[in-house]
């Protein structure tokens, strides 16, 4: 079982990035955006990038929903800025492991704030709240790449 202080910790540093989001607002000059929604839950979530190369050099988010949806794609710009491609893909990965329930994924502390939402792996019907950042993470990216001619 995990303790309850932990538990409390982390949800409030949830709610501390619902209250307060960070990177949130279009990013003016973008190379790609992407929009996702979780129609479950009524979550919506529009990511906007600038790619330096395969840098990630700049990521904002808007959107509209539950907590966990809001808070994890603010989190999320928080910790693939700076970033490049494959470094933000592996950690999209891991997200979903951890969600899923993967232990090992659990542990990795490269997920820093993200971490606060291994609880919601236990509520099924959230989880598609939280994967919901990645998702528009996948996709911004993906989006990025077929703009690219060499990109195959
Ligand atoms: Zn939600």
């Amino acid at each position: 079982m995990t303790d309850a202080p932990l538990i409390s910790l982390y949800q409030e540093l949830i709610l501390e990035h619902y209250r307060n989001p960070r990177n949130k607002g279009e990013l003016a000059e973008h190379t790609a955006e992407a929009h996702v929604a979780n129609p479950i839950c009524g979550d919506q979530v529009t990511v906007w990038i600038r790619l330096d190369g395969d840098r990630i050099e700049e990521i904002t988010f808007d959107g509209d929903g539950c907590a966990i949806s809001q808070a994890s794609v603010s989190m999320m710009t928080v910790l693939v800025k700076g970033r490049d491609r494959s470094e933000a893909i592996g950690l999209a990965d891991l997200f979903t492991d951890m969600m899923h329930g993967s232990e090992e994924a659990s542990s990795d502390r490269s997920l820093g704030d993200l971490r606060a939402l291994q609880g919601v792996s236990k509520f099924p019907v959230r989880i598609r709240c939280a994967l919901l950042a990645f998702d528009a993470l996948r996709d911004v990216l993906g989006s990025g790449l077929e703009a690219d001619p060499t990109g195959g």
